[in-house]
């Protein structure tokens, strides 16, 4: 038996053109998100790129603020205050990683909650966890769950197991996918680097969500026979990308895969203009 591939980019695709029929009906100024950018990292650059050719692309207006590496900490949030008042403005992404010398935390929770449109702010996050329709959630958590909605994999009543504990992917994916609503309801576990037997807990899934950064860590053997596998890691051998599972390995156990690229990544960049469009209409 060979999986199903789950084709992120058709979707993510889909999405966009749902979006921007939206977008297109929508009279006065189009919503408008700001990026801000530090140094010149070229993978953040190209990063950014992407996400404002998707904003064109459905037309949301988006702005780059480029700033210096040396840039002053002061500085940055003066910027982020300027952009938090600013009624044109309904959206601010801090492109991460900030140079060593910023302080991340400080620098993403100086964006107003309301305005922040991957849901880093502890508002957002407190928000999310207590099932508030108001939060803003992180782009790739959301992704995923969208992913397994239009692919008819709902998640209720699923044991989905989470391999990765971060703030930007495992903790959000693992709220979001406990709530009692629509496309959640599922029995989460979470494990990370300093769980024990690891392996036990990923072949009791269901619905396994690899987001680890190891490249093809998840073998087989993590696999239950059927599941419904999810790789959300990026990783580059070279120039070529690759996920967190062993995919041709995978694939011939697995119910349905996520491929990397193509899987959970176009997915992140739908969700950003989808909360764009969220905050727009919540603050305008
Ligand atoms: P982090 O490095 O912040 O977190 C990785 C998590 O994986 C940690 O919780 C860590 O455990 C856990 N982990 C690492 N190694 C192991 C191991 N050997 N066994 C068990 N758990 C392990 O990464 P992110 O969450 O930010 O990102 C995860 C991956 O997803 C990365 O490859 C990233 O590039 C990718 N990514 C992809 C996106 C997309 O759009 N597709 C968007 C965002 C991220 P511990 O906490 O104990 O250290």
């Amino acid at each position: 038996m060979s999986a199903t591939i789950i084709d992120g980019k058709a979707i993510a695709a889909a999405i966009r053109s749902e979006l921007k029929t939206k977008i297109d009906q929508l009279t006065g100024r189009p919503p408008a998100l700001s990026v801000v950018l530090v140094g010149d990292d070229p993978s953040s650059h190209a990063y950014v790129r992407m996400k404002r050719r998707a904003c064109q692309e459905v037309g949301i207006r988006s702005e780059v603020l480029l700033f210096p590496s040396s840039i002053e900490e002061s500085t940055l949030l003066s910027e982020i205050d300027r952009l938090n008042q600013s009624p044109e403005v309904d959206a601010i992404l801090v492109q991460l990683p900030l140079p060593k010398h910023l302080s991340t935390s400080k620098v993403l929770f100086h964006v107003a909650s309301e305005k922040d449109v991957d849901g880093f702010h502890p508002v957002n996050a407190g928000l999310l966890l207590i099932g508030d329709a108001q939060a803003k959630i992180p782009c790739t958590p959301l992704g995923v769950q969208e992913l397994l909605m239009r692919s008819s994999f709902d998640p209720a009543g699923k044991h989905v197991v989470i391999v990765g504990r971060s703030n930007i992917v495992g903790k959000p994916l693992a709220a979001l996918l406990m709530q009692k609503r629509e496309g959640s309801n599922a029995t989460v576990t979470v494990v990370h680097s300093q769980s024990e037997h690891l392996r036990s807990y990923t072949q009791q899934a269901d619905i396994l969500i690899a987001a680890m950064g190891q490249p093809h860590f998840i073998t087989p053997s993590h696999v239950r026979e059927g599941a419904v596998v999810i790789d959300v890691g990026i990783s580059y051998q070279g120039k070529k990308m690759v996920g967190d599972v062993m995919f041709q390995e995978v694939k011939q156990k697995a119910a349905a895969i996520t491929p990397v690229p193509g899987g959970v990544g176009p997915m992140t960049v739908a969700m950003l203009l989808k909360n764009t469009l969220q905050c727009y209409l919540e603050n305008g």
